[in-house]
């Protein structure tokens, strides 16, 4: 067992460069290997199962610690994470009662309240690490709806006779609209603010919407803003978006699954101003702070509102539900989860390990890498990038003079074709996306191993590929 493992490890992590980002993908093999109709009636032994798992699975697989991955807002992970989520297996605890897990259970209130600080909410802000940003949208948005649409909406539902309305960017996570849909507002109770190059919320129009939703006896109860968004890195300007709530009985949700790790850079934490006035915020550790997937957090100013809206009555786990809200109340009176997993112990361990001096040191590192790789492609005639950066996700496009003057299905066939040669090649997993209706190379820049001399590289080929594309295509 432990010469594979050995071998997988090396293969993998410690020289991520020796085989392909992306492997040969022959998606009928992959199937004849293994689409199993039955499972085995005998097994093949531990050795066996993992040299099969090393063989079929992971040599056919993306490989995300690899410096030329750049498609996902995570990438790689940390050795002590990875180790985290190892032992946490091993401990295999659950975080629900603190009778079962009290060590688990501070640790967890602990490293929240550690994340709420570096976001810079307000002190005594803490909360619940749930599997991922998306859930902990719909948590956060449960929360706004049962504290803005009156006391009765968790037992009685919401109420049809009164129009409600989410304000969010139109270029916010998809979740928002999946929370929407869950949480019975429906989704067209999901109104989109207009947004500038970057797809960050133009304050203006967000006015205005306002104002069309009190013209029309609509109650904006929450408001998201989101900090990294999606496609572009960008931020929703939260200060100006605080000023404009002001008086108002609105909800701040603060989506930063992927832009809480830009609160650790200097210049992160300018876009963060505003965050003490929000009223819960998600943050990814999954993404900037390097854990394996799934690690994320939902921070409250005051823990207790997570308690009021969703503490369940199940004797035969929370004996004691008169139980004072202190740390060592039961988290899974916090959470709609009943089996908990120990996930802060992925963040708990990289804190002890590195220290928090260490993350800020390596978000500056990423941060300023990707200035630098901005500057890189503005000095190239070829290329050129979509906005000015604010966070490390970089967009951008293959540009040269001569391709100005073919149209823009023209040049997405360009982008998609270019795109598909890298990873055929097996060079680099990047992505793609359209920004004013035109695609664009899409690059996530946190990868630590990522250096300059392998952008170059990549960019080096989807020169030689572009100019391939227009040679083999004239128009
Ligand atoms: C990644 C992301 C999400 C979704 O988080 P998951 O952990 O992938 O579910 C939501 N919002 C934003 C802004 C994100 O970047």
């Amino acid at each position: 067992m432990s010469r594979t493992i050995q071998q997988m490890l090396t293969e993998n992590y410690v020289a991520p460069e020796t085989t392909p980002c992306v492997p040969p993908r022959d998606e009928e093999e992959l199937k004849r290997e293994l689409w199993q109709v039955e499972p085995p009636a005998r097994g093949l032994g531990l050795d066996g199962a993992l040299d099969l798992f090393r063989e079929k699975v992971l040599a056919k697989s993306i490989k995300t610690w690899h410096p030329l991955f750049l498609n996902q807002m995570f990438a790689g992970a940390s050795v002590p994470a990875i180790i985290g989520d190892l032992l946490a297996g091993l401990m295999n605890p659950t975080l629900a009662t603190f009778e079962a897990s009290p060590a688990g259970t501070l640790i967890e209130r602990v490293v929240s309240s550690w994340m709420a600080q570096m976001v810079g909410m307000k002190p005594g802000s803490s909360g619940i690490f749930l599997p991922g940003g998306s859930l902990s949208n719909l948590m956060g948005l449960t929360v706004a709806r049962n504290s803005k649409l009156g006391g009765d909406v968790r037992s009685r539902g919401v109420s049809s006779d009164r129009k409600v309305a989410i304000l969010c960017s139109a270029g916010c996570h998809y979740s928002i609209t999946n929370a929407a849909n869950l949480l019975g507002l429906g989704t067209d109770s999901v109104i989109k603010v207009a947004t500038n190059e970057r797809n960050e919320m133009r304050i203006e129009d967000f006015k205005e919407k306002l104002a069309w939703c009190d013209a029309n006896d609509v109650y904006p109860f929450a408001v998201v803003a989101t900090m990294g968004i999606t496609v572009t890195g960008g931020f929703d300007p939260l200060a100006e978006i605080v000023e404009v709530c002001r008086g108002r009985d609105i909800h701040i949700h603060v989506d930063a699954a992927f832009g809480g790790g830009h609160a650790l850079t200097r210049d992160g934490r300018e876009l963060f101003r505003g965050i003490e006035e929000a009223d819960s915020v998600i943050w990814d550790a999954h993404k900037w702070l390097h854990t394996p997937l799934t690690c994320t957090v939902l921070l409250v100013p005051d823990p207790l509102v997570l308690k009021q809206t969703f503490a369940s009555n199940a004797d035969y786990l929370f004996h004691d539900p008169d139980h004072e809200a202190d740390i060592t109340d039961d988290l899974g009176q916090y959470t709609i989860l009943c089996g908990k997993r120990f996930d802060a112990l992925k963040v708990w361990l990289l804190f002890q390990t590195y220290g928090v001096e260490y993350f800020q040191a390596i978000a500056e590192d990423r941060w300023a890498f990707a200035q630098q790789v901005q500057e890189l492609l503005k000095a190239d005639d070829d290329f050129e990038p979509c906005y000015e950066l604010r966070s490390p996700l970089l967009c951008f496009r293959f540009m040269p003079d001569a391709l100005r003057k073919a149209d823009s299905a023209y040049r997405d066939a360009l982008h998609r074709w270019c795109r598909t040669r890298i990873m055929e090649e097996g060079t680099s997993l990047f992505n793609m996306s359209k920004l004013g209706g035109t695609s664009t190379y899409r690059m996530i820049l946190i990868n630590p191993l990522t250096e300059m001399r392998h952008i170059e590289s990549l960019i080096a080929d989807l020169r030689r590929l572009g100019y391939a594309y227009m040679e083999a295509n004239p128009f």
